[in-house]
């Protein structure tokens, strides 16, 4: 086997099928920018709290941002398996602070599936090459998980609407210079009242709230935002009025394999790194692999990491053709994170009181990753989304 094909079958002894020779490519590209351009920087940013917007412009120009982007407007078009690679890349490396998964593979799908085109050339270029950072409002601080259920509202006035209400933990929140807002269009209407907007955020009544500060993701800038009487022209709505629960409902299935994608590398690597720690570090005269615990817990997870790379890369392939359903990306992000969370902790765990210091990527992983069941829809939301199938 390769050292390149090593390197993307971590543990694994069925070969994965889903990519070519252009997508392994495309990879080392990505991992050697990862590797000149962001990992050196990183613990920087996350005092910051901030990734800065040269590191934005270098991933434009290297075409990370612009893989789910047609060629017409300045992406490369690639698709979902392009995506792929930079998020298992970004998950390998360690590399949480850039919010490149929501603003390339998140906001830019909606911009292209129902966008306008005014919309998608006023928007989708600049996001493509860097120049202009997005993120998606939906969660309110009085409501997340209960979607239909948020109070921002936009009243239409003549040829504008009128935006009031306030947003919370939105990533790129600060760096934003669009939003893809969540609005009640009507609010007696629950979610058939519920209305998209792109947002730019230099218009007025827009205000950037605190940079809120989390156990993880620390160079990750997660922000609130307020809207008091922003006037927008109704051409700045994406879709139909009223019609905002449908495309929500269609992108989170991306959103959710996004997830369950950059989790799924995580724990590979955790992994990885975690054998190699045990078979270095001594305890009692032996290598800490040699533990008979060591041993039978590092043979579960790996078993456990093969399941799931089996299951993650078969949502991958329904999903590139278009044929994964809602209850399939939900299930995808409610078992792959759950499996990262344990593998996580077990490693940790072997890794003794280094497993708990910043500087070993494993600690790190952990708080990274424990968001993973908690957004784009909780772990216990995708267990109501996969119930009402039954
Ligand atoms: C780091 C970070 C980044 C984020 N980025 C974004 C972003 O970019 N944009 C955005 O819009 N949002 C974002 N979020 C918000 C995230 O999507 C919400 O936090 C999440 O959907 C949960 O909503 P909530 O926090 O209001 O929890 P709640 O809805 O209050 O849930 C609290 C608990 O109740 C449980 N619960 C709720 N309803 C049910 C039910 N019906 N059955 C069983 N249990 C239930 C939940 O599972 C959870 O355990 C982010 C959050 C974090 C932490």
């Amino acid at each position: 086997m390769s050292g390149q094909a090593m390197r993307n079958e971590p543990v694994s002894g069925i070969p994965r099928t889903l990519f070519g020779p252009e997508h392994e490519l495309f990879r080392d590209t990505v991992r050697r920018f990862l590797e000149a351009e962001i990992l050196p920087y990183h613990e920087d940013w996350e005092e910051a709290r901030l990734v800065p917007r040269e590191a934005w412009l270098k991933a434009g120009e290297t075409g990370l941002l612009g893989t789910s982007i047609g060629e017409e407007y300045g992406g490369s078009g690639a698709g979902f398996l392009f995506d792929v690679i930079v998020l298992e890349e970004l998950g390998r490396s360690g590399a949480t602070g850039p919010g490149w998964d929501l603003h390339a593979y998140i906001v830019a799908p909606y911009i292209e599936k129902y966008g306008t085109e005014a919309q998608k050339r006023r928007w989708l270029p600049a996001m493509s090459a860097g120049k202009a950072i997005a993120a998606i409002a939906m969660t309110e601080p009085g409501t997340g998980s209960d979607l239909k259920a948020i109070r921002t509202t936009a009243i239409r006035d003549g040829d504008d609407y009128v935006i009031n209400g306030s947003k919370t933990f939105i990533t790129n929140g600060i760096n934003a210079d669009l939003v893809l807002l969540v609005t009640k269009t009507d609010a007696s209407l629950g979610a058939r009242g519920i209305s998209l907007f792109l947002v730019d955020t230099k218009t007025a009544g827009f205000r950037h709230g605190r940079n809120l500060k989390k156990i993880g993701l620390k160079a990750q800038d997660t922000a609130e935002m307020f809207f008091d009487d922003v006037r927008v022209p109704a051409t700045d709505m994406l879709g139909e009025a009223n019609d905002g629960w449908r495309h929500l409902m269609d992108e989170l299935v991306q959103e959710r394999l996004v997830v369950a994608v950059r989790a799924m590398a995580t724990a590979e690597v955790a992994l990885e790194q975690t054998v190699a720690y045990t078979k270095d570090r001594e305890a009692f005269g032996h290598k800490v692999f040699e533990f008979q615990n060591t041993r039978f817990t590092l043979a579960q997870l790996a078993t456990d990491i093969q399941v799931g790379r089996v299951f993650t890369d078969r949502c991958i392939a329904l999903h590139a053709e278009g044929r994964c359903d809602a209850a399939t990306a939900a299930m995808a992000k409610l078992w792959v994170t759950e499996l990262e969370g344990r593998v996580l902790d077990a490693c940790l765990q072997l890794h003794g009181g280094y497993g708990f210091m910043w500087e070993f990527p494993i600690a790190r992983a952990w708080a990274d990753s424990r968001v993973h069941r908690i957004y784009a829809g909780t772990n216990e939301i995708m267990k109501e989304i996969v119930a009402r199938t039954l």
